[in-house]
């Protein structure tokens, strides 16, 4: 059977694309090929970043492998926090942070439109893919819900109510980033 690396030790990430391709190509995780690397994520766009993780991979095992990067675009802050939503504030993950430093620097801003998006990476036989999700939405002016995580609470999909944090995580997965993502590079693992 074809291996096939995803550059992160993320479980929820690796269950969720494992249980698609299950049968047909196994996937490892950094952990199980024994990488512990801290893979600096420095590039400025989101594909930048998801590529540095696959080539990073790629050119040490010699592995087909891909990676992915996410994170909220907020167009009246000209695309903030894009590359830099895990780290907005400062801290990398403080996500309580974060969200209060968008609620600030957006204060009454009347445009609240934002996405979040999923770029990935994938190196297949020494061939660069790449595979693109976005899903558009607008920031509440507070918090609402506790599912989820980083920027759920004040995000609302467009065509719901309800923000994403109010989701059950099938319903988020149904129309998340990430999903479309996923599911672009599972429609092109199928052909391969
Ligand atoms: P990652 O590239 O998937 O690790 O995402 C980077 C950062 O973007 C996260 O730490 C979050 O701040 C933000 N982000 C990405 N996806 C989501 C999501 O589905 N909900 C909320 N925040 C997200």
């Amino acid at each position: 059977m074809q291996q096939l690396v995803f550059a992160t030790n993320n479980s929820h990430k690796l269950e969720e694309v494992a249980a698609k391709i299950e049968g047909k190509i196994k996937l490892l995780s950094l952990n199980d090929i024994g990488c512990t690397d801290d893979i600096a994520e420095t590039g400025v766009t989101f594909a930048e970043n998801a590529s540095i993780k696959s080539k990073h991979i790629y050119n040490k095992y010699k592995l087909n492998c891909f990676g992915d990067d996410s994170g909220l675009e907020i167009d009246a802050l000209n695309g903030e926090p894009g590359v830099y939503s895990a780290r907005y504030a400062g801290q990398h993950g403080n996500h309580a942070a974060n969200m209060d430093k968008v609620l600030v620097n957006l204060k009454d801003a009347a445009n609240r439109t934002a996405r979040f998006r999923t770029v990935i990476s994938l190196i297949w036989n020494g061939d660069e893919y790449f595979f693109d999700g976005a899903v558009e939405g607008t920031i509440r002016h507070e918090r609402s819900g506790t599912a989820g995580f980083g920027y759920d609470p004040i995000f609302q999909p467009d065509g719901y109510d309800i923000t994403f944090a109010e989701m059950s995580l099938t319903e988020k997965n149904n129309i998340s980033h990430r999903a479309i993502a996923m599911e672009k590079l599972l429609t092109f693992l199928a052909s391969v």
